[in-house]
């Protein structure tokens, strides 16, 4: 059987901070692939985003398409498939996927983290029409000011102490707050005491029913009978770092469970970095930007150091005659 290439890096995510560091990586000349399975926040994302400079007013899917098509630009390859197993070291790692096996010099992990949506009746799918879609928000530190004057709805999942906390910093901007703890969650003081001060209502229940057209949410449904219709709908829930491949790898995790680095993306593991949201920092396409060029720049000093650059033998060969 002939072993796969050695490519120079493997980014493994296609999100901001994946097609960031290969859009710098290629046009540095370095052979890279970018391998995604295409389950990031921003491929779903029909929202306009208002805090990602060169951006503004742009939907996150389209952000998404222009970062894409950057990285092609400058010569990455992109791989839609699933990476189920990591493995090798310094100099030498071996990807797996869906659609077969990898190699490279180098290794960037810039997979994210998995969010939680609302269950429906038990089922998260009748939620999926709405996410991050219309009048549904999950960011509360990039989209709290689109609820300003509005009657807002937090839905926790799984997390009641972080939706009492999404709810007051959002009664600065909204006209109303309300608090749905779904997942039969209790709120224990001083959650609950901070909540009534601000005037803020929270319930407990399961929701039974979603309404809507076109992702706009007009009324939820409650097994009891509630029926809710917020204009504005955040959801608050455990946002859970992706780092199965970075356990396989060995690499050091924080308490949360993200890859921990070095401020240049940097691991535990020689030739490995990490980027994005994957790491302990602000959840942000801006940082995700900025983290995974910064991996990058480090990813192209190393290679340097690996061995010489591949600039085309029409080039070199050129020069050589002159
Ligand atoms: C609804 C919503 C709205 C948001 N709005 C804003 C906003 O307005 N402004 C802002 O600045 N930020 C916003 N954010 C946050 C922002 O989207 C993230 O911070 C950013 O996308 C992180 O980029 P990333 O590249 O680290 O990870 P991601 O964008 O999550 O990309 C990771 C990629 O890795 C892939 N992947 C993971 N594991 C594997 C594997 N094993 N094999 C192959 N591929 C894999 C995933 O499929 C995914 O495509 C929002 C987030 C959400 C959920």
């Amino acid at each position: 059987m002939t072993e796969a290439p050695l490519h120079d890096t493997l980014i493994i995510g296609g999100g901001p901070a994946g097609l960031s560091a290969a859009t710098h990586l290629a046009f540095h000349r370095r052979d890279v692939v970018v391998i995604d399975r295409a389950s990031g926040p921003l491929r779903y994302t029909t929202t306009p985003l208002h805090n990602v400079p060169g951006f503004v007013g742009e939907r996150g899917v389209d952000i998404l398409k222009r970062l894409r098509g950057d990285a092609e630009g400058a010569g990455a390859r992109l791989v839609r498939s699933n990476v189920t197993r990591v493995s090798g070291q310094e100099g030498d790692f071996t990807v797996e996927t869906d659609v077969g096996t990898f190699r490279a010099r180098t290794l960037l992990l810039a997979t994210g983290v998995a969010r939680h949506h609302p269950r429906v009746s038990g089922r998260f799918e009748p939620w999926l029409p709405y996410a991050a879609k219309g009048n549904t928000y999950y960011c509360p530190d990039c989209e709290s000011p689109e609820v300003l004057g509005q009657d807002v709805l937090v839905i926790g999942v799984n997390s009641p102490v972080g939706a009492a906390s999404v709810a007051l910093t959002l009664s600065e901007f909204a006209r109303e707050v309300r608090v749905l703890l779904t997942d039969s969650e209790e709120l224990d003081e001083p959650w609950a005491g901070r909540l009534a001060r601000r005037g803020i209502t929270w319930q407990v229940g399961e929701i039974a029913a979603v309404e809507g057209k076109r992702g706009h949410l007009d009324a939820l449904t409650l097994a009891d009978g509630t029926r809710l219709t917020p204009e504005g709908v955040f959801v608050v829930g455990p946002k859970t770092p992706r780092n199965d491949l970075a356990v396989q790898l060995g690499l050091e995790l924080s308490e949360k469970g993200h890859v921990k680095t070095g401020w240049r993306g940097q691991t535990n593991v020689p030739d490995v970095w990490a980027a994005g949201d994957v790491q302990p920092q602000t959840q942000q396409v801006s940082v995700a930007l900025g983290s995974g060029n910064i991996a990058a720049v480090m990813i192209d000093q190393t290679l340097t150091r690996l061995g010489l650059r591949d600039l085309g033998r029409e080039v070199t060969e050129a020069l050589a005659a002159d």
